[in-house]
């Protein structure tokens, strides 16, 4: 009897090394097509922009003598937005490694967040200037410890999809309050909004919510370097849509220190 129940043992854990290697080689196959997805996609957003390029300067280079200049100064207009575009996307993508690797660290110095929010409003300039912007911010927010460059960089992401996803003569708003021991900024637009239900998913790496999406310069990277980045800074950025209308609503909390200098002292 002791045999044959060493044997059932046996057997038993044999089956379960056996689905152990099954769930492996799944999971392996599943990480390839993961793996191979995500190259497809790069190599898309990567060759689009350089194929404008290309075609932009050969074109500069063959007919240059038969071209009117505004086709010469149109041409060019193109090669260096699609560079930038390709810049863009290089430099997202590099963020997003060094979040995976654990190696943003943030510098964190006291910071204005309307400060912050007025050198972002002005580097989305141009973006937004089919759009109405709405400033809403409380007069006395407290001094936060940030990091300038990572704060600024989420509030531009989260502008620029704004201004991407929200019709033209819509209006953006960015307000900010102090909510207990945090302040809240949100940046609220009237575009379409996002999916009930999934709206999490905003944040899942190249993830966008409209086929249609793929063809707008963005890169599906934006949001989650920006949660990346808010979180490395210990807040919060949620994602949602309005409550009293049409629109997405984005939401990032930040902690206030709990000795907080008084404002005319850290400016
Ligand atoms: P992208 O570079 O595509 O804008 P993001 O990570 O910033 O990448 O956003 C991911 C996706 O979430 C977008 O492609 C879009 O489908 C959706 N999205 C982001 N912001 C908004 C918004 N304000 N309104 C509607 N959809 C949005």
């Amino acid at each position: 009897l002791l045999d044959a129940l060493a044997d059932q043992g046996a057997l038993a854990i044999e089956r379960v090394r056996l689905v152990e290697d099954l769930d492996r080689a799944e999971r392996a196959a599943e990480t390839d097509r993961l793996r191979q997805a995500l190259l497809t996609s790069i190599s898309h957003d990567l060759r689009t922009p350089l194929a404008s390029v290309l075609g932009a300067a050969s074109t500069l280079r063959d007919l240059d003598a038969a071209l009117p200049p505004e086709a010469k100064t149109e041409l060019l207009a193109t090669i260096i937005e699609e560079s930038e575009r390709l810049n863009r996307f290089i430099v997202n993508l590099l963020d997003m490694t060094r979040l995976e690797a654990g190696a943003v660290a943030p510098n964190l110095a006291p910071q204005d967040v309307a400060e912050t929010v007025d050198t972002a409003l002005r580097r989305t300039q141009k973006i937004l200037a089919g759009h109405r912007v709405a400033v809403e911010m409380a007069p006395d927010l407290p001094i936060l410890q940030l990091d300038p460059v990572l704060f600024e960089q989420v509030l531009v992401n989260l502008l620029d999809n704004a201004a991407k996803y929200a019709p033209e003569g819509s209006t953006v708003t960015v307000r900010a309050r102090q909510d207990g021991s945090q302040v809240r900024i949100e940046v609220l637009d009237e575009g379409d909004g996002l999916p009930a239900g999934d709206v999490e998913r905003v944040f899942d790496k190249f993830y966008r919510v409209r086929k249609s999406d793929r063809v707008r310069a963005g890169t599906g990277l934006g949001l989650a370097i920006s949660r990346g980045f808010v979180e490395a800074m210990g807040g919060t950025v949620t994602a949602g849509n309005r409550p009293d209308r049409l629109g997405a609503a984005f939401t990032v909390t930040l902690p206030v220190p709990a000795r907080t200098a008084p404002k005319d002292i850290a400016a």
